[in-house]
Order: C-alpha cells, then sequence, then structure tokens
C-alpha cells in the first residue's frame, strides 16, 4: 500500500513537489552515461529563494572520475550562492524499485541536509500517482547514511600524538 507524499517533511508545497517530480527526469535525459547506460537525475529546492536546481550523472572514460546527478546538483546549487536545500528528489530508468544513491552521495547530502529527506522517483508514473506515492518514496539522510562522519566531528577533542617527519630512503 501506498501513503500520499508527506509534503510537510519534505517542507515543500505541491506546485513545488511537481516541478521537482518534473525536473529530475527532464534533467536525466541529459545524463552522460556512455559507459554504465544508467541515467540519473536530481533536482533540489533552495531553502532560499526556492529555486529548483538540477543535475544528471557525468561519466568518464577514467571510470573513478564519474560524478553523479545528486553531486552534480549540489555542486551546482552550492556554486550558485545555496548551501540549504528542502529536500533532492532522485529518478533512474530502473522500473519497479527504489534506486537510492551511492555512499559518496549519501555523504555530500548530509553535509549540507543532514536532517532533510530524499525524494525518490521511479520512471513512468503520472503526477498525480507520485502524489499518492505511487512510485514515489521519501527516505530520511539520517536513515540513509545512519552514525555518518559529520562537519561536527571535525571539531571533536583530539589525542595529540606528534608527527612522524622521517623521510623514507628509496
Ligand atoms: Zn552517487
Amino acid at each position: 500500500m501506498s501513503t500520499a507524499l508527506d509534503l510537510a517533511l519534505l517542507r515543500v508545497s505541491e506546485p513545488e513537489v511537481r516541478q521537482l517530480l518534473q525536473a529530475c527526469q527532464e534533467v536525466k535525459k541529459r545524463a552522460y552515461s556512455v559507459y554504465s547506460n544508467f541515467r540519473v537525475g536530481a533536482a533540489l529546492i533552495t531553502e532560499r529563494d526556492r529555486h529548483i536546481i538540477t543535475g544528471c550523472n557525468v561519466e568518464n572514460a577514467s571510470y573513478g572520475l564519474t560524478v553523479c546527478a545528486e553531486r552534480a546538483a549540489i555542486c551546482q546549487a552550492v556554486s550558485r550562492g545555496y548551501r540549504e536545500f528542502s529536500c533532492i528528489a532522485v529518478t533512474s530508468d530502473v522500473q519497479g524499485v527504489y534506486c537510492t544513491p551511492c555512499g559518496a552521495c549519501r555523504q555530500f547530502i548530509a553535509e549540507f541536509s543532514p536532517e532533510g529527506y530524499v525524494l525518490l522517483v521511479q520512471p513512468g508514473l503520472s503526477e498525480d500517482e507520485y502524489l499518492k506515492g505511487k512510485g514515489a518514496q521519501i527516505v530520511a539522510v539520517s536513515s540513509l547514511l545512519p552514525s555518518g562522519f559529520t562537519p561536527a566531528d571535525l571539531h571533536l577533542p583530539k589525542h595529540k600524538e606528534q608527527d612522524v617527519t622521517e623521510t623514507i630512503q628509496l
């Protein structure tokens, strides 16, 4: 059974969530996924000014350099001066199951939105169906990345120890 999307949890209005649903699917069409053929689209809405900012995955012949859609969207948001967003919607071409952000993206989302929510979107349904919770699911960032490393961890008290400065002879 699907239950209607909790827009209060996502901190978006109905017109805004409709925009997010459209935007993540639209930007997916621009994915540069020539190696994996796995297209992903992400769309976030900024807390201030309510801008929709999108990203798609961009792969590379040097596979490890691939940038995911979620990180592409967040980098663009930060570059445009927005560090707080209400929620991020993510979609792929996978049907019937929810495709969740990879580990790196979970860490990246948590950096800016540790208390936030991700809207997972399956392809091919109507906006009204999504709003009813069919093919769309809300998941807490804290449940995607439990016990994650956060900016606050950098300020925890540390055990003091000397650095090793000897050089290794080759
Ligand atoms: Zn990722």
